[in-house]
Formats: C-alpha cells, sequence, structure tokens
C-alpha cells in the first residue's frame, strides 16, 4: 500500500475499530468475530509501523480495550494489564520462539502454556492476605471498579490461606480471567427467554454482563466462575519463574487452571497448542486459544514490553469455527409468547465438527442489518453450545436472483396479524388461540421445570391438540382412555403411563404451577417468589400491580404481566377448569427449606444487603415469620445499623440479638 492511501487507510481502520471496541466491551454485543477484529486490528498495528503519524498516541492500538462506563467507579491498576500480542499458525509461534531468543541472547528458551480461557480479564488487589480491591481490566490502564461483584464468585477467596513455603505478601495484584461454562450458560440464557429477556449472544457475554451488574445481588445469582494465571506489582515475596508464581497462586488458594504446564522448548509449545484444539469441544468452558510465556523471570524483564505488549507473552489463537454455505429459506418459527423467529434453513454444512443446517436470524432488524437475502451464500459460525449464526454474507458471491425477507404480516401458523410492540424488537403472533403458541404453551406446561409430565413431550401434545382433544392445559385432566387409544402410536401400556403421570401432577407445588401457567416475563426463579409470598392461587390471583411491585425483584413490568394474566377472560376459565379437574398446587416447604419453621423475627435499623421486603419473603419461603414489634415469643431481632428502641426492647426481654451478617448465615445467604 502507497503513502497516501495509507493515509486514508488508517484513520479509517482506527474508527472501525473504534466502533467495535465500543459494541464488544461497553455494550456486550460485537458484530464482528474475533478472528475478523484481529485482522482489523493487525491490518492497523503494520500500517502504523509502516507510516508513523500524529495521531499514533490516540490509536486503538495503543489503548485496546474501551474507556470504562462512567457508573462504575474507575480503577488505576497499580501496574498496567497489558494486552498479548496474537499468532495465527505454527510459523507465528516459531518466528516469536526465534524473536526472543535472538533479542534475549539465549540459546534455549522454556516455557509456561495455558488454555487462552474466553472470559473477562480481571485485577485483584490482595492486602496482607486480604482481598481489598478488584477491577475490570478496561483500557489496561483505568478498568471498572467491580469489587462488590467479585466477591460474589464463590471459587474466588477473600482470604489468601497462610502457608509455609510462600509468605503472605503485604501486597499483591492478582491476574485472572472470570467465565461462564457452558451448561450454566446454556440455563441462563433458557431462563432469560422464558421471562422474555434477550439472551446473550455467548458465555463470554454473559461473564462480562453479569460480572458489570450494577447489582451485586444479580451478580450473585450468575453462575460466574474465576481462574488465576499471573500477578502484576507485588511487595514482600520475589520469584525467579513463572511457574512458581503459579504454584503461589495455588498454594494461596486461588483457582489455577489444571491444564496449565511447563514446556520445556518451543516444539513442546507447539504440540501442547494441537493438544488443548483437541480437547477443546470437551472442555466445560470455552477457550479461544492457548496463551505462551517465558517462564524466566529474569528473561522477561530483558525482553520488556513493546507498544502495550509484552514481548515474552503470545496469544496462540485458534481459528474460529466458521464455514460458508447457502441460504436456501428463511422461516418463521413461533413461539410460546407468540413470538415470531426468523431462521435461516442451509444446505447442510459441517462446522467444527457438526453437521448445521439451522441458524437463528433473531429479529427482523437482525436480517436488514446484516442485510441476509434467501439464496446468499453467507458465513456462519458455530461457538461452543450456542446456536450457530450468520456471520456475514459473501457479497460477491450475489448473483442478483436473491430474494430479500420480509417479516410475514400475518401468522405463519393462524393467520391472525403480527404485531410490533412499541420497543420490541420482536415481532409477535397476538392471536391467544394461535395453534403454534398453544402447542408450545402445552409443552411448556408438562416440561420438567414446570409440571413435570413424563411422556408430554413436544409430539405427544401436538398429537393431543391436532386431534381436537385438548385446546389448553387444563384440558389434559379431562382426557379420556379411549379418546387416547384412537391416537396413532398409542398403546394401553403408553396411554395408562401418560393417564398416570397426568393424574400425579393433580398436586404439584404452588411455585412449578405458577410457572407452568407460562405468564410472561415469570419464569422460575420468580414463580418461587411469588409462591413464598402469595401461599395460595387465590391470593395471587387477587393481588394488584402496587401489592405485586412491593416484592423486591418483581418490577412494574412483571407485576403488569401477572395482572393482565388474570384479568383475561380465557385465562380465569382457564383457571376454573383447573379447579373442577381437582388440580389443587400445594405449598411445600421442603425439609431443606423449612430451617426457620416456627421461628419469628423483629427487624430493627438498616441492613446492607437487601430491603425489609426482600428479607421478610426470604423468612417466609423458609418457614418464618416477621413481626413488627418485640415480645418475648419473639426467637430473633435483627440489628441492622442504626437500629431503634426494638434493639433496647429486645435487650430487656432477653431476646436474642443478631446481626445482619448472623442473619445472612442463618437463612443461609
Ligand atoms: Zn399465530
Amino acid at each position: 500500500m502507497d503513502k497516501d492511501s495509507a493515509e486514508k487507510r488508517i484513520p479509517e481502520l482506527r474508527k472501525i475499530i473504534e466502533y467495535h471496541n465500543r459494541r464488544y466491551y461497553q455494550q456486550d454485543a460485537p458484530e464482528i468475530s474475533d478472528v475478523e477484529y484481529d485482522r482489523l486490528m493487525r491490518e492497523l498495528q503494520e500500517l502504523e509501523t509502516l507510516y508513523r503519524d500524529d495521531e499514533l498516541a490516540t490509536s486503538p492500538t495503543q489503548r485496546v480495550g474501551a474507556v470504562p462506563l462512567s457508573r462504575f467507579a474507575s480503577f488505576n491498576h497499580p501496574q498496567a494489564m497489558l494486552s498479548l500480542a496474537n499468532a495465527f499458525s505454527s510459523e507465528e509461534i516459531l518466528d516469536f520462539d526465534q524473536r526472543i531468543r535472538r533479542l534475549s541472547k539465549m540459546d534455549k528458551m522454556d516455557y509456561v502454556a495455558e488454555p487462552k480461557l474466553d472470559g473477562l480479564a480481571v485485577n485483584l488487589i490482595y492486602e496482607n492476605g486480604l482481598f481489598i480491591r478488584g477491577a475490570t481490566r478496561g483500557d489496561g490502564t483505568t478498568g471498572e471498579d467491580v469489587t462488590q461483584n467479585l466477591k460474589t464468585i464463590s471459587s474466588l477467596p477473600l482470604t489468601m490461606k497462610r502457608m509455609v513455603q510462600y509468605p503472605v505478601p503485604e501486597f499483591i495484584e492478582v491476574r485472572g480471567e472470570v467465565y461462564m461454562e457452558r451448561q450454566p450458560f446454556s440455563k441462563l440464557n433458557h431462563r432469560r427467554e422464558e421471562e422474555g429477556e434477550e439472551p446473550f449472544a455467548n458465555p463470554r457475554n454473559a461473564a462480562a454482563g453479569s460480572l458489570r451488574q450494577l447489582d451485586p445481588k444479580i451478580t450473585a445469582r450468575r453462575p460466574l466462575n474465576i481462574f488465576l494465571y499471573g500477578i502484576g506489582s507485588v511487595r514482600g515475596i520475589s520469584f525467579n519463574r513463572h511457574w512458581e508464581i503459579l504454584q503461589a497462586l495455588a498454594t494461596w488458594g486461588f483457582p489455577v487452571s489444571p491444564l496449565i504446564v511447563q514446556a520445556s522448548d518451543i516444539a513442546a509449545c507447539i504440540s501442547y497448542f494441537e493438544y488443548i484444539g483437541s480437547i477443546r469441544p470437551d472442555l466445560p468452558y470455552e477457550i479461544d486459544g492457548v496463551v505462551l510465556k517465558v517462564n524466566d523471570l529474569v528473561a522477561q524483564e530483558i525482553l520488556g514490553n513493546v507498544s502495550r505488549s509484552p514481548r515474552w507473552a503470545l496469544a496462540c489463537k485458534f481459528p474460529a469455527a466458521q464455514a460458508n454455505t447457502v441460504i436456501k429459506d428463511i422461516i418463521v418459527q413461533v413461539g410460546r409468547t407468540g413470538t415470531l423467529t426468523p431462521v435461516a434453513v442451509m444446505e447442510p454444512v459441517n462446522v467444527g465438527g457438526v453437521m448445521v443446517s439451522r441458524a437463528t436470524l433473531h429479529n427482523e432488524d437482525e436480517i436488514l442489518k446484516k442485510d441476509v437475502r434467501i439464496g446468499d451464500t453467507v458465513v456462519i459460525q458455530r461457538a461452543g453450545d450456542v446456536i450457530p449464526e450468520v456471520v456475514q454474507v459473501i457479497l460477491i458471491k450475489r448473483t442478483g436472483r436473491e430474494k430479500e425477507f420480509r417479516m410475514p404480516h400475518r401468522c405463519p401458523e393462524c393467520g391472525s396479524e403480527i404485531v410490533r410492540l412499541d420497543g420490541e424488537v420482536a415481532h409477535r403472533c397476538v392471536n391467544l388461540s394461535c395453534p403454534a403458541q398453544i402447542k408450545e404453551h402445552i409443552r411448556h406446561f408438562s416440561s420438567r421445570g414446570a409440571m413435570d409430565i413424563e411422556g408430554l413431550g413436544e409430539k405427544v401434545s401436538a398429537q393431543l391438540f391436532d386431534a381436537k382433544l385438548i385446546n389448553d392445559p387444563a384440558d389434559l385432566y379431562f382426557l379420556a382412555k379411549n379418546q387416547l387409544l384412537k391416537l396413532d402410536r398409542q398403546a394401553e401400556k403408553s396411554v395408562q403411563k401418560l393417564l398416570d403421570a397426568i393424574e400425579r401432577s393433580k398436586t404439584p407445588p404452588l411455585d412449578k404451577f405458577i410457572f407452568a401457567l407460562g405468564i410472561r416475563h415469570v419464569g422460575e426463579r420468580t414463580a418461587k417468589l411469588l409462591a413464598g409470598h402469595f401461599g395460595s392461587m387465590e391470593n395471587l390471583m387477587q393481588a394488584d400491580v402496587t401489592e405485586l411491585t412491593l416484592l423486591n425483584e418483581i418490577g412494574p413490568e412483571i407485576a403488569q404481566s401477572i395482572v393482565e394474566f388474570f384479568a383475561e377472560d380465557k385465562n380465569r376459565k382457564v383457571m376454573e377448569k383447573f379447579r373442577r379437574a381437582g388440580v389443587s398446587p400445594q405449598i411445600k416447604v421442603s425439609s431443606s427449606n423449612a430451617v426457620l419453621h416456627g421461628k419469628s423475627f423483629v427487624f430493627t435499623g438498616t441492613m446492607e444487603s437487601m430491603g425489609r421486603n426482600e428479607a421478610k419473603t426470604l423468612v417466609e419461603n423458609l418457614g418464618g415469620s416477621i413481626h413488627s414489634s418485640v415480645t418475648s415469643k419473639t426467637s430473633y431481632v435483627v440489628a441492622g445499623s442504626e437500629p431503634g428502641s426494638k434493639l433496647d426492647k429486645a435487650r430487656a426481654q432477653g431476646v436474642s440479638v443478631i446481626s445482619e451478617e448472623e442473619f445472612l448465615k442463618l437463612v443461609d445467604r
């Protein structure tokens, strides 16, 4: 590229990269794959080394990352968190080894090799063994103070273990990666969809989004994990080798990946890279490569840094599981809540070892943004267990015969009009009797997390509906054996089994029943909360928006959705049918839950970790009760900060007074 074109391309690249940085770091919604991003970054780096300009100091290559959001306190890392140089092939790995042996004048170089987790990098400060503060990497110099959120990660030690081999230093920065395993990630996304929330694009975004929650209570509910892999500045202990640092971290009680190894030379590193690549699909979490670090810390020192990357480390990236294929059609699926999801039907193709023929296109906006058309050749990508998605259209393959997709104006299942509510990306079929919705609804009702009716999967519920035997979940309880025997592939034995399962489901736990009803925004957790607070269907059905929003976790949107559900004539009829069928939800306080059975509580002062309403729900869910005044029958007075006269009264009456911390222990929080 000549000087003139480079002068045009450089600012253009900076703009593009800055845009993607914002999408990635601040909005947790990346638009391009990491491979593409890395390609852009490398192009810019190469041009910048050839053609220096005045803007270099503020170039994204010098900052890497993004400005922290203003909502968290910003945190200056005592020692900057550098970014790693990348390699994409074994040639590049060999180049790296040659370069550093030349620069350090060492014939032989040994390394520590570790999997590169696809999560969020963090820096943790420990003083005299105590966890003091923790922050995200941010731009490497300044991150976001997420101390409270980090504390919710149960595998992160708040105090370092004191061991003889490695004395606890007076000050240390410990570096690691917060991540989410694939399985809990899928569960979390499933729950979000049930509750009408946008699912996360991948485990990394879920981890980042969770760690950067303003409310630590939300973070606490997210299945986050952490691995520690290095240190920044340290006072009070010194090391000779990187491997020694890892041993010390493990000894102090930090989770360290068991897959980290010492490699005697670069050939061993390359075999490790290949080995980790081969076991990658079997790991419970996502990785995007392998990191190599020079083991000898003196050599690290000699090598130093270049443009905000250490010369002594290298990130070797795996190629993303991507493939090209042709979109044969775009169909529309109708979900339980009537949401229409466009799905690409593709020429089957092997992506990272799995045959793929469908990919979600999320919604109409997404299709327009990517300009995906029927007949297009596209790049698709699959990351872990995440549903395959269309990354981009290969425009040069367009023939002009491609067809643009239009969201249908009528539901493909029932022909009702489709609406798009203000502020929603989704289109919906609002016909409550839409067959697609009813089938989905019945399937949800009988699913494991809900009523758990064995033998009533997707196929059988569709079969029952198509045979006009059921039109809503309550109809299940009026099915007769001879009706079922007339159905295809239904033998006496399986019919009896199904009827038995339906019969058994007549006394469901209240929360499961509420969840099974499929009220929009009411997932398993909200259902539990409602069951615990209201205690019966009758009470819940009578609650208004004001009463519902008194519960800590219920916002106006959820409250509205619940009230509207029970106000709907059709739903009231279904509830009545349940009653006639003898379906009677039970408030079950299981033995593990009833730890506070018979105990009465009085609260005074302010609690730090939760509001009064939440505490009340918590106590009641565990079988206890809450009172406003202290009597000799009170079991506990919980004293928060600035307690009132109730505290004196409790002492006078000899009632036991406990702190917030003790209360949390009692309720196992
Ligand atoms: Zn419909």
